[in-house]
């Protein structure tokens, strides 16, 4: 599903990132029981009023450039706001006038069509508070709503106002049977050069009009009879300007793909083996419940004995530990070897984050695994597993009705998850396991 981007912008010091705080804070109060929540200083999974949206501090971004002007600096975040966002959260600070960034800021967000949501920040009085000052409504986004992210006020009247602004839902904008694919890695991994090879090289660059809709920035693909689309193909080619910007970004604009994604490649340069940034988005993925698959790129570049492989794989699985279950591809992006297998794994993998097992089945199953490795005791209490079922596919979600959750260890939980894709298989699909009190 795609998930909408609210983009928060507004001079250094307005208290951006006190009001983001603010946010997380209280939905992480609200969704600390859900699994898979990430919290990052620059961007939130958020939830209001039974919408989903991802909220980013733009000044949390840090520019390569640190000597850069005021005023540029709140060009680059506007600029990326309104590109990456569906709506701008705009904040002034109330204890000073609007200034001259502020209206060039404006004028930017008010040319650019998006909607924004004007606040003014560091209000204390609310009782006496009126909008006399006429300065924010010359902005021309209507009345702002006051808020202390200090004190924690007004919070909720202003995302009221942000789900207002969010799209209609899109989630069913592409037919179900084609498979979304993420190009994802580090610049110069060799992402275009893939997707390249993989749509053939016409085509890439037929499409490449800077678009506004989210079609534009896509690529649609047929191959032996299937439909697959290769998603942010604009950001994969232009990713390379922004980096130079900043890193972060590039980051931003990877999850967000990963998260309209079926299945993400994740690129990994032979040469340089897997970075700290790779390991960041690979859990971005897990966490996302995506089907994976890790692309080693550049194998034309490495030297190579009987023995090169393993080693290879060796070290990618330990620096990858958590993603065991994700299948590897060596590839040259560049002389096309193996490219055309990593369409039949993609084909594989999606089908595997798809798998659904009756419930009759799993249960037939599980008895002979509690046979086998009967569950531990603790303090004399011991583990009883009921009976499991599966809630859900993509990721396939379990749940397993226990005694007392309590009594479950992680490493009992492994073996089970374990015995799932020993029984089930779901290849480069991440598992989601959920303990319940049997009720
Ligand atoms: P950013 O640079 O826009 O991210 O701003 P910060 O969130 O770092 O806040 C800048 C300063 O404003 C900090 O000293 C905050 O404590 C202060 N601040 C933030 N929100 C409020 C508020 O609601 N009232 C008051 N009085 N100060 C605030
Ligand atoms: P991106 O920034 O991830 O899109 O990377 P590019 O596709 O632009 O590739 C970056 C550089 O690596 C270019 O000079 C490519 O020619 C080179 N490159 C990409 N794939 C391969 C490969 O498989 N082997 C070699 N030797 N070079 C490659």
């Amino acid at each position: 599903m795609s998930r909408p981007v609210v983009a928060i912008v507004g001079r250094p010091n307005v208290g951006k990132s006190t009001l983001f705080n603010r946010v997380v804070g209280r939905m992480i109060a609200i969704v600390e029981n859900t699994p898979g929540v990430t919290r990052d200083r620059l961007y939130f999974e958020a939830q209001w009023l039974n919408r989903n949206f991802t909220l980013i501090d733009t000044g949390g971004i840090e520019f390569k450039d640190q000597s850069t002007p005021l005023s540029s600096l709140m060009k680059q975040q506007a600029e990326i706001a309104v590109e990456e966002a569906d709506v701008v959260v705009f904040v002034l600070d109330g204890k000073t006038k609007a200034t001259v960034e502020d209206e060039m800021v404006a004028k930017f967000l008010r040319s650019s069509g998006k909607p924004v949501v004007l606040v003014v920040n560091k209000v204390e009085n609310f009782k006496n508070y009126e909008v006399e000052s006429y300065e924010y409504l010359e902005l021309g986004f209507g009345e702002p709503i006051p808020v202390s992210a200090a004190h924690g006020m007004n919070i909720g009247d202003m995302l009221d106002k942000v789900v207002e602004n969010l799209p209609e839902d899109d989630s069913e904008d592409v037919s179900p049977d084609v498979i979304k694919i993420a190009v994802i890695g580090r610049p110069n991994v060799g992402k275009s050069s893939l997707v390249n090879k993989m749509v053939g090289e016409e085509r890439v660059i037929v499409s490449d009009i800077a678009g506004t809709t989210r079609d534009a920035i896509d690529t649609p693909f047929r191959f032996e009879d299937r439909d697959y689309v290769l998603i942010d193909t604009a950001g994969i080619r232009r990713r390379k300007k922004i980096a130079e910007l900043t890193e972060n970004y590039s980051v931003i604009r990877s999850f967000r793909a990963i998260d309209r994604a079926d299945v993400v490649l994740m690129m990994l340069d032979a040469v340089e083996g897997v970075t700290d940034q790779d390991k960041r988005i690979a859990g971005y993925a897990h966490e996302a419940g995506k089907a994976i698959i890790l692309v080693i790129n550049k194998w034309d570049l490495i030297e190579k004995d009987d023995k090169t492989i393993n080693r290879f794989e060796r070290d990618i699985r330990e620096e990858l530990a958590f993603m065991a279950y994700a299948p590897t591809q060596f590839i040259s992006a560049k002389t096309g070897q193996r490219v055309h297998k990593i369409i039949e794994l993609v084909d594989f993998v999606a089908e595997q984050n798809c798998h659904r097992i009756l419930t009759s089945t799993l249960n037939n199953e599980l008895r002979e695994w509690l046979y086998l490795n009967p569950p531990p005791s603790d303090k004399g209490k011991r583990l009883k597993i009921l009976y499991a079922t599966q809630r859900e596919v993509k990721p396939p979600t379990f749940i397993f009705f226990v005694n007392d959750p309590e009594l479950m260890h992680f490493s009992y939980q492994r073996y089970l998850e374990n015995q799932l894709r020993k029984t089930f298989g779901f290849e480069g699909s991440p598992i989601k396991m959920i303990v319940r009190r049997n009720k």
